[in-house]
């Protein structure tokens, strides 16, 4: 099986945290390098400078000064807004602006800590948590900016949230993976999640979370979510999920097409 050779989900510089070598042209430069066909540099909306004039103007024209050879586009992951769910925490620009806007949780609802912190949650927090993350998914999904769910339930696969995606919670999916059918938001096969993945029986069903997605005729996008330059392109576990899944060149995403 061969993957289509795209990278959705690659930060820069202008992130604030990546590697010092994640100049734009730079990246541009290894990706051609690389053969990936078609790239999204999707920087986050946080310690960011947004609006008009800021950091996605200067990445546009980075971009066209890099002259690039393959498909660049310019896109971002924005949070979604915990006060106001169902929106982003920015929404000023027009539909296709930025392009594609991910979205996907940094942070925990209602905590303030940030996903990869080590937490000591009770029973009554995570069950908390779990029911505000789904009450924003399924209101962000409607989200007419909205174009790919970044890394889907990367948060409550932390600190024992949820532990192994079964009956009630691919249920919830269902209803989540319905919405995004019909709105055609894509989920993403997310690199950088794997690595983070710790035991067998949760990696084993978080594949059933995809299953379920293709079954319900979402498209998957495929994310390296680099901070560094070597991670671009980047997909050895998104290849043996790919693999597992037995996923077909109809089920990716395509953002030229
Ligand atoms: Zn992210
Ligand atoms: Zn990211």
């Amino acid at each position: 099986m061969k993957l289509p050779f795209h990278d959705y989900h690659i930060h820069t510089v202008y992130s604030g945290h990546s590697d010092p070598d994640m100049i734009v042209s730079d990246v541009i430069r290894y990706a051609e390098a690389r053969g990936l066909e078609e790239i999204a540099l999707t920087e986050h909306s946080f310690d960011w400078h947004l609006g008009p004039d800021g950091n996605m103007k200067l990445i546009k024209k980075e971009i066209r000064k890099a002259a690039p050879r393959i498909k660049v586009f310019a896109g971002m992951e924005i949070c979604p807004d915990f006060k106001h769910p169902g929106r982003l925490v920015y929404e000023d620009f027009d539909k296709g602006s930025i392009y594609p806007v991910l979205t996907g949780f940094h942070s925990y609802p209602g905590f303030d800590k940030g996903w990869h912190e080590l937490l000591n949650m009770s029973p009554a927090d995570k069950k908390k948590i779990y029911s505000s993350w789904l009450g924003i998914m399924e209101k962000v999904v409607e989200n007419p900016l909205v174009d790919i769910l970044a890394h889907p339930c990367r948060i409550i696969m932390q600190n024992g949230i949820v532990r192994e995606f079964t009956g009630p919670i691919l249920k919830d999916l269902e209803n989540l993976f319905i919405a995004a059918k019909t709105r055609a938001v894509a989920v993403e096969l997310n690199e950088g999640l794997f690595c983070r993945i710790n035991g067998d029986r949760i990696r084993k069903s978080y594949l059933d979370v995809f299953r379920l997605a293709i079954e319900k005729g979402v498209k998957i996008s495929i994310g390296s979510d680099s901070h560094r330059i070597l991670d671009v392109g980047n997909f050895d576990n998104i290849y043996s999920a790919a693999l597992e899944l037995g996923l077909k060149k109809k089920d990716f995403l395509s953002l030229s097409q």
